[in-house]
């Protein structure tokens, strides 16, 4: 199982996460990236490499 976390200090709201991820692990809440569903990440990688800001952290539990 993977671990997700958004950095919300330096999450800039781009929402490129939350249109990119395929299982929709992500959802906006007040302009910044929220992990709702970290249970269903497949731990692609998708997120970590459209974050224009390294905002996104991906770990293998
Ligand atoms: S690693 Fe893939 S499945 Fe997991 S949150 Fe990122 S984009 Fe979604
Ligand atoms: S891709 Fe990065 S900067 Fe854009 S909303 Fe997601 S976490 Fe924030």
């Amino acid at each position: 199982m993977f671990m997700v976390t958004v950095n919300a200090d330096t999450c800039e709201g781009c929402e490129e996460c939350v249109n990119n991820c395929p299982v929709s692990v992500f959802e906006m809440q007040d302009s910044k990236a929220v992990v709702a569903q970290g249970d269903i990440c497949e731990g692609c990688e998708t997120c970590v490499s459209v974050c224009p800001s390294t905002s996104v952290t991906l770990q293998e539990m």
